[in-house]
């Protein structure tokens, strides 16, 4: 009943009845400072956060409400910089390309936008799909349907062969011959092309597969895949249009590659040298390093008949090498940005990547301030999202330990706001 009436309230704010919500909070991480700070209280407005005061206070008028998180820790919504929240793994998964329409493709994907918000993640980078993506991103923003707010590469950049060509591993009269258009590329024109065809359908960032990927059906998992000048040529069109650019990369030399060229991101980074870190940090380029996907792929290669057989040995060599590599990549000082590659795994395990940051020599403190204000700088949103302080929009989740004693309780998010909307309590 109480919940009734508070989404009631809730919803009658959003009608200019002026009703603030005030959150009282046990303790509060102050990402900015990374600290945590006891009993604190938020008051939020509409979808945004007026004041954060210390101590925990009362109402101020007879319509506001109180939400006690008095025995939780709470911070802000988290911020996962690589989904792919249209599909999720299953043993089906290469016939499905075959076997569903967009719109099967959208229904689950519901579910799997659902379940990322209720995981606490209020913002998500989806990196490749096929393009239902945009539209799940309209509907929600729209709010017709609830998931975290999305920012999408449509689909992703690859080349003839290379790690998401759409049609690796068809007989023949199924393979045809893919262009720009359906983001196969190869030349500098070819590359222009298909950021702007990214751009006209309605992506906000390029995502490219600079290395062969663990998951095609193709040989390699790490060769170099795009010339250095198709990459500049692809970062410099995004640059025009407002994108920047996330690189798919196992292996050194396509991830030295993509660096030079001016990606934004290297996602996965499994092989990568201490050269390639220190060119990453003159850059100014970010590491993704997706420890969850490489153990859970490493663990269905395990299963079989999981994966086609040329995926198997693929998954086992690469999967195991990622949480090794964040290790030094985080003792070297490369910029580390949270992200999963959830979709790969089951959506909503998202938080497990915390854990095995943790494990590899990642101060708690500053995993959450990757999955935070790191993440927020890399969407330019660092004015908006990633911090609880006053003018943020009220992206706001709670979990029931303290992460920095506990870190296993980020699996377990038990209050989500987004956008000053309760979506679970
Ligand atoms: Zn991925």
């Amino acid at each position: 009943m109480k919940k009734l009436i508070l989404i009631l309230l809730l919803a009658f704010s959003y009608d200019g009845i002026s009703q603030n919500t005030y959150l009282h909070c046990g303790k509060l991480i102050d990402t900015e400072k990374g600290k945590v700070l006891k009993e604190m209280t938020i008051v939020i407005s509409n979808n945004k956060i007026i004041a954060v005061e210390k101590g925990y206070t009362s109402i101020q008028n007879p319509e506001d409400v109180t939400i006690d998180l008095k025995t939780k820790t709470v911070m802000p919504g988290l911020i996962d910089m690589h989904v792919h929240i249209e599909h999720e793994t299953n043993p089906k998964r290469y016939l499905q390309k075959y076997t569903l329409n967009d719109a099967d493709v959208a229904f689950n994907s519901l579910r799997f936008a659902k379940a990322t918000l209720d995981a606490g993640f209020t913002t998500v980078r989806d990196l490749g799909g096929s393009g239902v993506n945009i539209s799940l991103r309209k509907a929600i923003n729209l709010g017709k349907v609830d998931g975290p707010r999305i920012f999408t590469a449509g689909k992703s950049i690859a080349t003839t062969g290379g790690h998401a060509d759409p049609t690796n591993g068809n007989r023949k009269e199924l393979m045809g011959d893919p262009g720009p258009k359906e983001g196969v590329v190869n030349s500098v024109e070819d590359a222009k092309k298909a950021v702007r065809q990214r751009y006209k359908n309605g992506a906000d960032c390029i995502k490219i597969t600079a290395t062969g990927g663990v998951l095609s059906v193709a040989k390699s998992g790490t060769n170099p895949q795009f010339t250095v000048e198709e990459i500049k040529a692809i970062c410099k069109t995004a640059k025009d249009y407002g994108m920047h650019v996330a690189a798919h990369a196992h292996g050194d030399e396509g991830m030295q590659r993509a660096v030079i060229g001016g990606v934004k991101t290297i996602e996965h980074g499994t092989l990568m040298s201490e050269e390639t870190m220190e060119l990453m940090k003159k850059h100014d380029a970010y590491y993704v390093p997706t420890i969850t996907a490489g153990k859970e792929v490493e663990g269905k290669a395990k299963i079989k008949g999981f994966y086609p057989e040329i995926v198997v040995p693929k998954a086992l060599a690469i999967g195991p090498q990622i949480q090794k590599t964040f290790a030094k990549a985080y003792k070297k000082g490369v910029g580390i940005a949270f992200g999963t590659d959830a979709g790969v795994f089951k959506h909503g395990d998202n938080g497990k990547e915390f854990g095995f940051m943790v494990e590899a020599g990642m101060p708690a403190i500053e995993t959450i301030q990757s999955a935070t204000i790191t993440n927020a700088k890399i969407l330019e949103m660092e004015n908006q999202i990633g911090q609880i302080k006053t003018g943020f929009i009220a992206d706001i989740v709670a979990t029931n330990d303290d992460p920095t004693e506990n870190i296993s309780t980020m699996e377990d998010v038990v209050f989500v706001m987004k956008e000053g909307k309760v979506y679970k309590e």
